[in-house]
């Protein structure tokens, strides 16, 4: 039987469907603009979230830094969750990359930055310091769905203090689904927002960067100098736009399942619930059962992520269904019944 992968949304494999409309691409040289299938794919999100241009990149961590680097220069500085993908788990590439000093402000519980923090971490205009440039959001964050009311301060922050404002929006269309807010509506309040299609969307590879045509300019040349200009990218951007037609509003399962899951897991004895956010349940399982727990759901063909954070969490996704849940709500209460 396939294991139930719950280590990740980033596990999904290319439907039949999805590998057919691969397979019929029609594809050109992307690093000379000339892939159909691409610019195709980079016209439907930037007119879906409402900006002038777009970019289709390989990875959300190089779309997050292209923005970086698109927003600043060497010596600039970025304000970041202490806690963010952009700032915790991308290798550092602005810094190493971009030259740019990150500034982490630790977050609230639902990931966003208290803005007087932020306030107060902009630097004076003097040499000793870098220049702070932009804010770095990202939504949903650990699952969490980020409030409209802070996006909208955070967006009139940012222009009375002359800042770019960037979104992380790996899960962009997971927190539009699950607050029944259009997508544009979320991206409207940002300078350039980066989507993932390779997580819940369920596309093989490929992120998205949205901006003006000015930032896109910028992040297209940063894109070739750090060795993402690719060639006949519309094989990947065919996948990435059958993901958009059919794998949007299904997002909507995942977290009903994410649901499930979260109900089925508290009712057994043992077992501690941290909350389900979206697609995201949060389980804290004491640090020395852990190893022994990823044994056990291993042997009954479920897969967990041990390591990364200090919490247990478990993703639902594309490849998960309704029995999946069940086997694995199973599962825990063998390892916990037993125990
Ligand atoms: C996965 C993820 C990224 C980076 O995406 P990769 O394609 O794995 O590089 C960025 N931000 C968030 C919040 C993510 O979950």
């Amino acid at each position: 039987m396939e294991p139930i992968d719950l280590r990740s949304d980033t596990v999904t494999r290319p439907t039949p469907a999805m590998r057919s409309a691969m397979l019929d691409a029609a594809v050109g040289d992307d690093v000379y603009g000339e892939d159909p299938t691409v610019n195709a794919l980079q016209r439907r999100v930037a007119d879906d979230l409402g900006f002038e241009a777009a970019l289709f990149v390989p990875t959300g961590t190089q779309s997050n830094l292209l923005a970086l680097m698109a927003h600043c220069e060497r010596g600039d500085e970025y304000v970041v969750g202490a806690d963010a993908h952009t700032y915790k788990f991308e290798g550092g590439g602005a810094a190493v990359l971009g030259s740019i000093q990150p500034q982490p402000i630790p977050q609230d519980v639902d990931g966003s930055l208290p803005l007087d923090k932020v306030a107060a971490a902009i630097k004076p205009i003097d040499p000793h310091f870098a220049r702070t440039r932009v804010l770095a959001l990202e939504n949903t964050w650990h699952g969490r769905v980020m409030s409209l009311d802070y996006i909208r301060a955070a967006h009139a922050f940012t222009r009375e203090r002359g800042l770019g404002l960037h979104l992380d929006g790996a899960r962009l269309y997971n927190a539009a689904i699950a607050s029944g807010v259009a997508a544009r509506e979320i991206a409207k309040h940002f300078d350039s927002v980066s989507v993932c299609l390779s997580k819940g969307l369920g596309a093989p590879v490929g992120s998205v960067l949205v901006g003006n045509a000015a930032l896109i300019e910028k992040a297209r040349r940063w894109r070739k100098v750090t060795g993402g200009g690719w060639r006949q990218a519309g094989l990947l951007a065919a996948a990435a736009n059958y993901a958009l037609d059919h794998h949007v509003a299904r997002l909507a399962d995942d977290h009903a399942r994410a649901a499930t899951l979260a109900a089925g897991l508290g009712e057994i004895p043992g077992v501690k619930l941290l909350g389900h956010y979206t697609n995201m349940v949060f389980v804290d399982v004491p640090a020395d059962r852990l190893r022994e727990l990823d044994v056990h759901l291993r042997e009954a063909g479920v897969r967990i992520s041990v390591g990364y954070l200090p919490t247990l969490r478990l993703v639902t996704h594309l490849d998960i269904d309704d029995e999946g849940i069940a086997r694995t709500v199973d599962a825990f209460r063998r390892f916990f019944v037993r125990s």
